[in-house]
C-alpha cells in the first residue's frame, strides 16, 4: 500500500509546527560521548540485532557540530565536565539530552568527590534512563520517547505560551511541609 491509497484525494493538511516536529524527530544525529561501562550497551544499539539504523541514527558524529543528541553513556567525573559542558556547547541548536544509566543521572553507586552525582548539574537533560546497565531496548526506548517529546514541542508563540504557563505551574505550587512531630514547635 502506497501513500496514494491512504491519501485518495492527494491533500495533506498539517501545521508548521507538527511538520518541523517530525522533521527535526526523524534526523536526530548522535554525538559519540561514551564515558564508562554503559558505552558498551550503547555500542550495542548501534549492531545488526538491535538496529539504530532504523531511526537513521547509525551514524554517530565525531564532531559536535554535526550532531544534535548527546547521550551521555556512564559515570561523569569531575575532569570530565568542563568538557563535556564545552562539547554540548558546541552542539547544533535545538539539541537533546539522554542520560543513560544510573551513574549518569545521579552518580550512582560512585558518592565521592571525583564523580558528578548527576549530569543534569552539567547540561539540561531531556531523558533520564535508569538502570546499571540499562539494556540496549532500554535505550531504544527512550529514543522513541524523545521522538515523542521532538514531534510534540512547541514553536513560537506557541512555546512561549507554553513556557510561562509552566512557570506559572511551579510558581503555584505548595511549598513542601514535613509532618512535625506532636508538641514541636516547628
Ligand atoms: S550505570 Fe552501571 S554500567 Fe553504567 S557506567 Fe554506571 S556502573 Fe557502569
Amino acid at each position: 500500500m502506497g501513500l496514494e491509497e491512504k491519501l485518495p484525494s492527494g491533500v495533506l493538511l498539517t501545521s508548521v509546527e507538527k511538520a518541523a516536529g517530525w522533521a527535526r524527530a526523524r534526523s536526530v544525529w548522535p554525538a559519540t560521548f561514551g564515558l564508562a561501562c554503559c558505552a558498551m550497551e550503547l555500542m550495542m544499539t548501534g549492531g545488526p540485532k538491535h538496529d539504530l539504523a532504523r531511526f537513521g541514527m547509525e551514524r554517530a558524529s565525531n564532531t559536535p557540530r554535526q550532531a544534535d543528541l548527546m547521550i551521555v553513556a556512564g559515570r561523569v567525573s569531575q575532569k570530565m565536565a568542563p568538557v563535556l559542558r564545552q562539547i554540548y556547547d558546541q552542539m547544533a541548536d535545538p539539541k537533546w539530552v539522554i542520560s543513560m544509566g544510573v551513574c549518569a543521572s545521579s552518580g550512582g553507586m560512585f558518592n565521592n568527590y571525583a564523580i558528578v552525582q548527576g549530569v543534569d548539574h552539567i547540561v539540561p537533560v531531556d531523558i533520564y534512563l535508569p538502570g546499571c546497565p540499562p539494556r540496549p531496548e532500554m535505550l531504544l526506548d527512550s529514543i522513541l520517547k524523545l521522538h515523542d517529546k521532538i514531534m510534540n514541542t512547541k514553536l513560537g508563540k506557541n512555546r512561549d505560551r507554553e513556557i510561562t504557563e509552566l512557570e506559572n505551574a511551579r510558581l503555584g505550587l505548595a511549598p513542601m511541609r514535613l509532618p512535625s512531630p506532636e508538641g514541636s514547635q516547628l
